[in-house]
């Protein structure tokens, strides 16, 4: 079977999967993979500028480390001829989440208490790119903005 629903990352979709009434068992045994996807907007790389100054805060809300964020170059939308408000085009933001048998387990034990944060520091241990990761990634490759990341994850 292949079902779509809307949900901020994996682990909130399986959170969603519980609270519209299915068994947890159901779950744990119906599910292989569970994958999510947002779009944040690609900068127009003829009009964009490097941001002179950058909310720290943000920034380590969306998952940097310290050193991370000082080593990257983050840029803002400017507007040109070339594109619509110093953006053109947009990128996929992914995170697949492989159905391994400590999450199926967490989710059958869960008990009507399912804990989000425990699925996402589970996927992190085995490996899991989270959406939040791969925005990291797309912002460290300056292709899009701080704002877009942001919109996307909340
Ligand atoms: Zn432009």
């Amino acid at each position: 079977m292949f079902g779509k629903l809307h949900a901020r990352d994996t682990a909130a979709a399986v959170a969603r999967l519980l609270t519209m009434g299915n068994e947890p068992f159901m779950i744990s045994e119906g599910i292989n993979a569970i994958f999510a996807q947002r779009q944040v907007r690609k900068l127009c790389e003829r009009c964009k500028e490097p941001m002179t100054k950058v909310s720290r805060e943000l920034v380590t809300r969306l998952g940097f480390a310290e050193d991370e964020a000082a080593a990257t170059k983050f840029y803002r939308p400017v507007g040109c001829i070339n594109c619509t408000a110093g953006y053109k085009g947009r990128l996929p933001l992914h995170e697949a989440l492989e159905w391994t048998d400590q999450i199926r387990d967490l989710v059958l034990w869960s008990g009507g208490r399912f804990n989000m944060q425990a699925l996402r520091d589970v996927a992190l241990k085995q490996g899991t790119v989270t959406i939040q990761r791969h925005g990291a990634e797309l912002l460290k490759r300056g292709v899009t903005t701080l704002t877009e990341v942001a919109a996307a994850l909340a």
